[in-house]
């Protein structure tokens, strides 16, 4: 990065106002598409910067806009609003005031750092182009990300570009990982229910014992990546839930297994989703009972552009984060949907803290303030590496 695009700083009394809204975000979570209260102080913000307000896109999105001479360049900044369904242990000042949700994967701390990013764009001479700053519902489970692309947003907010970022406590506080390709995988979900016949317990001759046909079926399901999977591919299947039966005597009529599946090739995908029903069934079969299975594609895989991760780390790098390389992760994120509608990066922002060190979504789990100003300078300076006139 050349001198001139040096990111702006981010002064003491700007970050002071961001920790403050952190903390206040995180006061007052919200779980999915009930982002209300999080979207009005967004807007409300960004109205008071002078950006252009949109609402209502995937129910409680709301995007800001920059525009600046020609307009012909464009970028997107996304950030996810939402909490999770947790009880919050933390014991922190600004703890959760909702009882059984909080911000336990540091959503406040992502539109924190993009709201105030938004701030210091708005004040920036030089720039030639458009940048959008998005903000999403429900990217825990519930596909925000789908929903904001299925309103029309790339169409309403043409992006070349798309870039989001989550903070990653597993690293270094201030670190930066984009990787080229995949950084989180696919995930579907399957529900196969076993019906037998329920019987008494003492006489099972008598009926079709649908649980010992699901046990061998859990233990089968994991020959898919062992046995189908090229083992120089990555791949989860993990069976998460068997319920069945409703005391000692009885075999019942059916029994329920529901499980996850986890990749990033598509091919190693469409195999999965085709071995699942086939075990169930011939499994099902070979003990004389059936199977219903509901295999439900949900997240794609998070893949990364490579030339628009390599200005990520270059970016970084020029205001002086460390850029490192890792593995990428296995959990998945709906920012996939947005990254198959319009070419970008995703990256992590190391997060680490000193002592006890909470994973993402742990109820003891708290944002860790200090890479605040990181995150902003790197949205900043990514802004200005974009739409800086040459
Ligand atoms: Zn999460
Ligand atoms: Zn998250």
């Amino acid at each position: 990065m050349s001198a001139q695009h040096s990111a702006a700083a981010v002064s003491g009394e700007l970050l002071a106002q961001a920790t403050a809204w952190r903390h206040d975000l995180h006061r007052h979570p919200e779980l999915a598409y009930g982002e209300h209260r999080t979207a009005e102080f967004i807007a409300r913000q960004l109205t008071q910067f002078g950006l252009q307000v949109h609402r209502g896109l995937g129910g409680t999105g709301v995007v800001g806009t920059i525009r600046r001479g020609t307009g012909r360049r464009s970028i997107g900044i996304r950030a996810d609003m939402d909490a999770l369904p947790i009880q919050e242990t933390s014991g922190v000042e600004h703890a959760s005031s909702a009882s059984g949700v909080m911000h336990a994967c540091g959503h406040d701390g992502h539109t924190t750092m993009a709201l105030a990013a938004a701030a210091l764009c708005a004040q920036l001479p030089g720039l030639d182009g458009t940048v959008h700053f998005i903000f999403q519902p429900a990217e825990e489970n519930e596909g925000g990300g789908r929903r904001m692309v299925e309103d029309g947003l790339f169409k309403l907010f043409p992006c070349e570009r798309i870039y989001a970022l989550h903070n990653w406590p597993a690293l270094p506080a201030g670190a930066c990982v984009a990787l080229d390709g995949a950084m989180m995988a696919a995930l579907d979900t399957f529900e196969i229910i076993v019906r037998g016949r329920g019987c008494h317990g003492a006489m099972p001759h008598e009926g079709v014992d649908p649980i010992l046909a699901a046990a061998q079926l859990v233990s089968a399901l994991q020959s898919i990546v062992s046995r189908n999977v090229d083992p120089l591919q990555s791949a989860v299947v993990s069976v998460t839930q068997i319920q069945a039966g409703d005391t000692w005597n009885v075999i019942p009529d059916s029994c329920q297994i529901r499980g996850s599946t986890r990749w990033y090739e598509a091919a190693v995908g469409n195999r999965i989703a085709e071995r699942i029903p086939h075990l169930a069934r011939s499994l099902a079969e070979a003990l004389d009972c059936s199977a219903d299975i509901h295999y439900e594609k949900r997240f794609p895989a998070t893949i990364n552009e490579p030339s628009a991760a390599r200005l990520v780390r270059d970016v970084a790098a020029g205001i002086g984060m460390p850029v490192m390389d890792a593995h990428p992760s296995m959990a998945s994120e709906d920012f996939a949907y947005m990254l198959q509608a319009v070419p970008g990066c995703y990256l992590w922002l190391g997060a680490a803290r000193e002592g006890e060190n909470p994973g993402l979504h742990s109820p003891r789990y708290d944002f860790n303030d200090a890479v605040l100003s990181r995150g902003i300078q790197l949205w900043v300076a990514l802004v200005q590496s974009c739409l800086s006139r040459p």
